[in-house]
């Protein structure tokens, strides 16, 4: 049930990218890794916002210059069509990448090949468990060097450095500050705090890729009746926070036990409560 396309045709050989291809070589693509939650209610695959995935993958093919290989609906309906045919029961991960096709330099914008795999991946958002997090020595890349929101998969050196660093220091994640010393996010999630019944989320000017379930996160914190406080946060500030969590399409939403030495409440029932309703969302059930 791994399947995979390649300009709208399924591959049976995996083995088609030279050693000289320059989305090889430089890490030169764009990608979106989308969730599918099989709902035994409704006998279907809810995709999760599905839509606005595809809409940050055009936008960050936009902002590369890439010529796009293919039209938004086109990719959309092809995507539906293949779970559709190919994919029965279970939850999926769908990875769709935009890269450069043969075998030109990194400032290549033309020839643009797209390609689409899905694979059984179940979510975990039934096991319990937290994460312990650690600044990390390395800054978040900033909008000035490299932006940050554009979802390119050289972004993922800046995460593979710092996630390394962490774990060695004993920790299972990393969490950044930007270039200004403000909290910006994960190695592959955006992170909320929580206190006296508020939300706090780092802004999107904090050098965030700004997360898909960061936005579906605020829209249930809202619907909750909660305020969710969008803006710049300084390190110091995090003292003042009674709880916090992850969010993202692989962690889902994870509630995080400690920062270095600080402490968080993981029994937090407000916490809870959105967390409820983000299951109750990704089955289709709710909202
Ligand atoms: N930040 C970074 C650096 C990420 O790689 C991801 C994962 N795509 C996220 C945040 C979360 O984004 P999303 O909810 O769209 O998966």
């Amino acid at each position: 049930m791994n399947v995979t396309f390649l300009n709208g045709q399924k591959l049976e050989n995996r083995n088609i990218i030279s050693v000289f291809n320059p989305s090889f070589l430089y890490g030169i693509n764009c990608f979106e890794g989308i969730r599918g939650y099989y709902s035994s209610k409704k006998d279907e695959i809810m995709i999760f916002d599905l839509e606005e995935h595809i809409d940050r993958l055009y936008e960050s093919a936009a902002r590369l210059e890439f010529n796009i290989p293919v039209e938004k609906k086109r990719l959309l309906d092809e995507i539906k069509d293949i779970i559709k045919t190919t994919i029965f029961k279970v939850d999926i991960y769908i990875r769709v990448t935009f890269f450069l096709s043969g075998e030109s330099s990194w400032s290549e914008k033309e020839d643009i090949s797209y390609l689409i795999n899905m694979r059984p991946m179940p979510s975990q958002l039934f096991n319990e468990t937290h994460i312990s997090l650690t600044y990390s020595n390395f800054r978040r890349i900033s909008s000035k060097i490299i932006p940050p929101d554009v979802k390119a998969g050289a972004n993922y050196l800046n995460s593979r450095y710092a996630l390394l660093d962490a774990q060695k220091k004993g920790f299972q994640g990393a969490l950044f500050l930007s270039i200004e010393n403000m909290i910006s996010e994960s190695t592959g999630s955006c992170i909320f705090f929580f206190k006296d019944d508020k939300f706090y989320t780092p802004s999107t000017d904090s050098d965030i890729l700004i997360g898909i379930t960061r936005n579906r996160i605020i829209k249930i914190i809202i619907a909750l009746g909660y305020e969710c406080i969008q803006k710049k946060i300084a390190k110091n500030e995090v003292q003042n926070f009674d709880a916090a969590f992850l969010v993202g399409t692989m962690i889902e939403i994870k509630k995080i036990s400690i920062i270095e030495k600080q402490v968080f409440d993981i029994n937090n029932p407000v916490i809870n409560k959105v967390i409820d309703k983000f299951k109750s969302y990704v089955y289709g059930l709710d909202i």
